[in-house]
């Protein structure tokens, strides 16, 4: 197979795209604007807070089949790291009650029986709620499909705010309802939480740009593309910072870039190019400790910890860096910074003190706000409609990123998934 293909932008899908294409037969140019890959899931070094730390924490499950295949194809499964069973630790800060969410491994829900395994005060009828999530047609938000009590306050809530980075209220049911069906109606085996040991970049960047390396894909970071031309219906140039690219008529373009980016590049060369255009933002508040924390029980088997009844979600714990998770932050842009560090500070010790040997200082430590504004399109139904598939009006054009229609809302899974799948609307390779 002669000819190039350049994959524009080396976050999660431009690296999967090209992981997948790689020994096509065609040369690969992965084109990345910044200075390094990865994207939105990235680590880097802090200089506020002396160490490398992730630009936020980011939770995969075993349900994240396409992740996984890239960790194996790019010898990077072992840099995972979690409780090697479906257990997640809960705190409710509003009504003082903990719990560890403790699934059955098969696919027959045995943990709803069983009240030490499962979320408290939760009624069995309350289940339906997932029934309804997965049947749920496109205008449905996830508020109409959820049944009041405990098990949507305690736990399908919580799951859809992180899963859609959204409100309940107006978050899309179809596309929870896809993590469901993929996830929890598959049992806990489909539910394992894995996290980066080391960072994300360990795990997703590295290991997958020295696979691609040895691949003979040639990685241009510092690469931006600006525009593209087009003529009888195919990308026939890339202007990059250095010049112009000719793209001949064996090359292939994988436009691998976040929505606003593709909007800019492609509304005058496609016509009712359509792309999600209202994000949401997700908050990260890393907390450096004089000493690492050692957590007790499910918190230390599983390393983070569910909150419910505060503006904190997730707290995670990795050696001496304490990291917060906020989701569908938007809500928060306006208020002071100082305070709400503080706020969730406070928080985190209430969550946490009861399961550590030694309990938090007082003071909220030496800390680093992540703001991620567009940290992933609001998935809502109305935005939902917008995403394009691969396929497009250009024939050597196909299109990925975790805002296309990858039937499931911004998430890794996603964006490696449509990735892969621009390699296969290509025809670079076919599905296995
Ligand atoms: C704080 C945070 C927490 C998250 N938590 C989770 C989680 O727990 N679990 C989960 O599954 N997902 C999570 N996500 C979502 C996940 O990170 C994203 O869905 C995924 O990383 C998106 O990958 P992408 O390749 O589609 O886009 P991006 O990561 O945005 O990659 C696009 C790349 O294109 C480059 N680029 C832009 N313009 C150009 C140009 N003109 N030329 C060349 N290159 C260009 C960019 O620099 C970037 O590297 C989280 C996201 C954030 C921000």
């Amino acid at each position: 197979m002669a000819g190039t293909l350049h994959i524009i932008g080396g976050g999660m899908a431009g690296l999967a795209a090209a992981v997948e294409a790689a020994g096509c037969g065609k040369h690969i140019i992965l084109h990345e604007a910044g200075r390094a890959c990865g994207g939105r899931a990235r680590s880097y070094e802090d200089r506020q807070l002396g160490c490398r730390i992730d630009n936020g924490n980011h939770l995969l499950l075993s349900a994240n089949k396409t992740v996984f295949r890239y960790l194996a194809m790019t010898g990077a499964t072992d840099t995972l790291t979690g409780p090697g069973a479906p257990l997640f630790p809960f705190v409710d800060l509003k009504e003082e009650a903990r719990w560890t969410l403790d699934l059955s491994r098969g696919k027959v829900p045995w943990w709803v029986f069983q009240p030490h395994k499962r979320v408290p005060d939760m009624r069995l009828v309350e289940l339906r709620s997932l029934q309804k999530l997965m049947a749920a047609t496109g205008d449905q938000t996830v508020a109409d499909c959820l049944l009041p009590g405990a098990f949507s306050r305690r736990l399908l809530e919580p799951f859809a705010i992180s899963a859609l980075n959204t409100s309940c209220e107006t978050g899309s049911a179809a596309l929870l309802g896809a993590v469901v069906r993929e996830s929890l109606s598959q049992g806990g085996n489909a539910c394992l939480p894995w996290y980066a040991k080391d960072g994300l970049s360990e795990s997703l960047v590295d290991p997958a740009l020295a696979h691609l390396a040895i691949m003979q894909v040639e990685v241009r970071t510092q690469s931006r593309i600006t525009a593209l031309d087009c003529e009888r219906g195919r990308v026939t140039a890339l202007h990059t910072s250095e010049g112009v690219l000719p793209v001949m008529t064996e090359d292939a373009v994988i436009l691998a870039v976040p929505a606003p980016v593709a909007s800019s590049l492609l509304a005058d060369r496609l016509p009712g190019f359509s792309a999600p255009d209202e994000f949401e933002s997700i908050l990260n508040l890393h907390f450096r400790l004089d000493q690492a924390p050692q957590p007790l029980g499910t918190f230390a088997q599983s390393g983070f910890m569910g909150l419910v009844g505060s503006i904190a979600e997730w707290v995670f714990l990795r050696n001496d860096i304490l990291s917060v998770t906020v989701s569908a932050a938007n809500r928060f842009a306006t208020q002071d910074q100082d305070t709400l560090a503080s706020t969730i500070w406070h928080d985190v010790r209430r969550a946490c003190d009861p399961v550590l040997k030694t309990a938090l200082p007082a003071t909220p430590p030496h800390q680093r706000i992540v703001w991620e504004k567009r940290a992933t399109f609001a998935a809502t139904p109305a935005q939902n409609r917008l995403r394009p598939g691969p396929a497009t009006a250009l024939v050597n054009l196909a299109l990925a990123g975790d805002w296309t229609a990858t039937g499931l809302p911004a998430t890794l899974e996603g964006a490696m998934r449509s990735g892969v799948q621009a390699v296969y609307t290509l025809g670079l390779r076919r599905p296995s």
